[in-house]
């Protein structure tokens, strides 16, 4: 059990985060783990990324730390994601921990469903409100195919629990030509009488092996559905950014997440830590900032706000100025980013 600073006082406010284009940031996406329970083809190779280190993973108290320092800044919604951020020992500590900041943040969570059933009950009494499960087959051997791992019950079990217990739900396909869509017209149907939103994502080149991407477009993803059900465009949330529809007849929406296309960027309100610390204003750039080696360094909570915000004054217009300034080339997985 570690030692929680909810009654550190939040770091010096100075008006909120705004990048050079105006845009304000107060949405922080925080890799708990780089570790993975599934090999999604998309993600990483079978073998696995190379991971982090341990030791230069953040620890709990550091990111409960750094969190106190970005709800200070103006952050009001973290997400916790990886890898996989239920093997995170501590992590349903970790969210709690956040919810008590003086803010009140919102806490939300992105898993692949597989240690839900153990968790859920924990995880609700610590405050998350919703939950982003990613499932991108409802054939168990297509599931297989892509996310080379077993366990596909677990996820569908995990599903159905999250919506008994009244929970926010979104469900999250990445849809990969040739492997799965196909299945899309099934995915819509899973809104017929569920409350949840499935949100269609484009592929983008972060596999963990740099492998050529076989890319579909959201405009694509809508033909594939259009023929068989009624759409209608609804009003996108501030900073969302899915573009959402409903589907005539059915209690649930759905989404499509042009994240490959990009073109969302004008409007994207994202932050992330990386699974090594790393402070990153857009997700096809590379880390600006090193948080964890500040940290450790024994900086004050105001350099880390001096830190966070050179960067973010630093921000490109868009995820394609900044995968052309990133040397990393996109190469890099996403479990390690933080997706
Ligand atoms: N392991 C958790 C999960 O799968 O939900 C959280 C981490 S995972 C990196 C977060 C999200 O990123 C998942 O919805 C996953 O499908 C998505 N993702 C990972 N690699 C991707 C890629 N190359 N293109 C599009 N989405 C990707
Ligand atoms: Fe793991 Fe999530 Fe990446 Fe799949 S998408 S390999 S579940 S981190």
């Amino acid at each position: 059990m570690f030692r929680l600073a909810n009654d550190a006082s939040p770091a010096p406010m100075a008006g909120p985060l705004r990048d050079p284009q105006g845009r304000t940031l107060d949405y922080l996406r925080l890799a708990v783990t780089d570790r993975c329970n599934l090999r999604c083809r998309y993600c990483m190779p079978s073998e696995g990324i190379k991971l982090v280190a341990r030791q230069d993973v953040l620890s709990l108290e550091e990111m409960q730390r750094l969190g106190a320092v970005f709800a200070g800044l103006g952050v009001r919604k973290f997400r916790i994601t990886g890898g996989e951020p239920l093997l995170r020992k501590g992590v349903v500590d970790l969210i709690a921990g956040l919810r008590r900041l003086p803010t009140t943040p919102d806490v939300l969570l992105t898993t692949n469903g597989l240690l839900l059933d153990a968790n859920l009950s924990a995880l609700e009494a610590a405050g998350v409100q919703r939950i982003n499960l990613s499932l991108d087959s409802l054939d168990p051997e297509n599931w297989l195919r892509i996310t080379r791992r077993g366990g596909h019950d677990k996820v569908l079990r995990a599903m159905d629990r999250i919506l008994e217990m009244g929970m926010g739900l979104k469900v999250n396909m990445v849809v990969l030509p040739g492997r799965n869509e196909h299945e899309i017209p099934d995915f819509v149907g899973l809104t017929k009488d569920r409350k949840l939103s499935v949100r269609f994502i484009e592929p983008m080149p972060f596999d963990g092996a740099g492998l050529p991407l076989k890319a579909i477009s959201g405009a694509e993803i809508l033909a594939l559905i259009q023929p068989s059900y009624e759409l209608e465009a609804l009003e996108n949330p501030e900073g969302a950014v899915d573009k959402l529809y409903a589907v005539a007849g059915h209690q649930g929406n759905i989404g499509v997440i042009e994240g490959h296309s990009r073109t969302f960027c004008a409007s994207c309100r994202r932050l992330r830590i990386d699974a090594r610390g790393g402070f990153r204003t857009c997700l096809y750039g590379k880390s600006q900032v090193n948080l964890r080696a500040m940290l450790r360094d024994g900086c004050s909570d105001k350099d880390l706000v001096v830190a966070v915000r050179s960067a973010v004054g630093r921000r490109l217009e868009d995820g394609i100025a900044a995968e052309k300034d990133s040397r990393l080339g996109g190469l890099e997985s996403m479990a390690s980013i933080g997706g």
